[in-house]
């Protein structure tokens, strides 16, 4: 098998989107997977979708057209607003398309009306990350424009937090999302409003105690993919964070000393920082055993990088990761890493980095044995 690779355990990802499923069903909040940090791949999807998910988004256009390509039939979300010039192409790969602003959702009327379809529109309103979103005092004027162009349909609000400034979504930001849907649903006539709370961040709010208000919908990554609530990084309770796994081989190791000798670029400081707290700086040994493993920044991010047990990271560069082991390790054998968002993102993202996903074995007797599934 090659290296590197990121394995996916796919029963796992079911497992996480069937969990998330049951706990948000009891509040009336459905879930939206979103596919975008495994760049849209249509086997990932059906995991997400044999968990009970209904319905996917992505932010990139490619990516959604990757999921229909690859059958994938469930109803399909642009979480990025398009740019007027991809609006054409945005109205055939999504159904509805989260947009802040009026003159995007010109264009995609225009473009849904010439190709006779009718788009949804999910308005995003600002709470205070300052990322995305109409000032909730446009938002109702906004609506009526929205809701009075033909080939666009009001289909919903959105926000987006704790992804830009790190606002945490919590009551009040819920409770001011609701107050607006309420305001747009009563003066437009449009009760069955998608109200979309937001993204991995919102779970414990969605889970605590208080009510959920008019919040129907949560747009959910990295919880669902990785187990992980995002503001904490800490796993979520029940969820499996082991369903990626980055693989990489070993080119180099062997004993060396702890520290470099010639003069020092102010520039390897990080470096050194990670080299002074390694376990071998620790105890102040002169020697250490160095392992290389062929797997660095043009392959993963190695700061997001779990390394097994007994191994600690001293470095990375762009094609080098280079560990502190406990014994010499062989050329040409493996190392597993665990990963988090970032480190996902980059690998599933490299051109480098192999993916190979293992279907549970109910899923894979009754699939075909074609390997251009993915
Ligand atoms: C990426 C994204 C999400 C999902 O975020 P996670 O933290 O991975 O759950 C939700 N909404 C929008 C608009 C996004 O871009």
């Amino acid at each position: 098998m090659t290296a590197p690779r990121i394995e996916v355990d796919l029963a796992a990802i079911e497992h996480n989107a069937r969990t998330l499923v049951a706990r948000l069903a009891p509040t009336g909040i459905t879930v939206t997977g979103v596919t975008k940090a495994t760049l849209g791949s249509p086997q990932i999807a059906r995991a997400v979708l044999r968990g009970g998910v209904t319905r996917l988004a992505d932010s990139r256009i490619e990516n959604l057209e990757r999921l229909r390509r690859g059958g994938i039939t469930a109803p399909l979300t642009l979480l990025r607003s398009p740019a007027p010039a991809q609006a054409a192409r945005a109205i055939l790969a999504a159904d509805v398309s989260l947009v802040s602003d009026i003159d995007v959702v010109r264009s995609l009327a225009e473009a849904s009306k010439a190709a006779g379809l009718s788009h949804g529109v999910v308005l995003m309103v600002e709470l205070g990350d300052l990322r995305e979103g109409l000032m909730p005092g446009e938002l109702l004027t906004t609506a009526r424009q929205v809701a009075a162009l033909a080939g666009v349909e009001l289909v919903g609000l959105g926000a987006n937090l704790a992804c830009l400034s790190g606002v945490i979504p919590g009551t009040e930001q819920m409770r001011d999302l609701s107050a607006l849907a309420s305001l747009v649903a009563t003066r437009l006539g449009l009760p069955a409003l998608r109200v979309s709370g937001g993204n991995s961040a919102n779970l414990p709010w969605a889970l605590g105690r208080g009510s959920v208000g008019a919040v129907n919908d949560l747009r959910l990554g990295e919880a669902l993919l990785l187990g992980l609530d995002p503001l904490t990084a800490q796993p979520i309770d029940g969820l499996r964070t082991d369903a990626f796994t980055v693989v990489g081989a070993v080119i180099e190791s062997r004993e060396k000393p702890t520290e470099p000798w010639g003069q020092v670029a102010p520039v390897a400081a990080r470096a050194a920082h990670a080299r002074h707290s390694a376990p071998s700086a620790r105890a102040g040994r002169a020697r250490r055993i160095q392992t290389i493993v062929a797997l660095g920044r043009q392959d993963s991010d190695p700061d997001g990088l779990t390394p097994p047990a007994g191994a600690s990271i001293l470095g990375a560069s762009s094609d080098h990761l280079v560990l502190e082991t406990s014994a010499v390790v062989a050329a040409g054998a493996e190392m597993r890493f665990g990963v988090d968002y970032g480190a996902l993102l980059r690998a599933m993202a490299s051109p480098f980095v192999a993916v190979l996903a293992t279907e549970p074995a109910d899923v894979s007797l009754a699939a075909s044995p074609s390997p251009s599934a993915l």
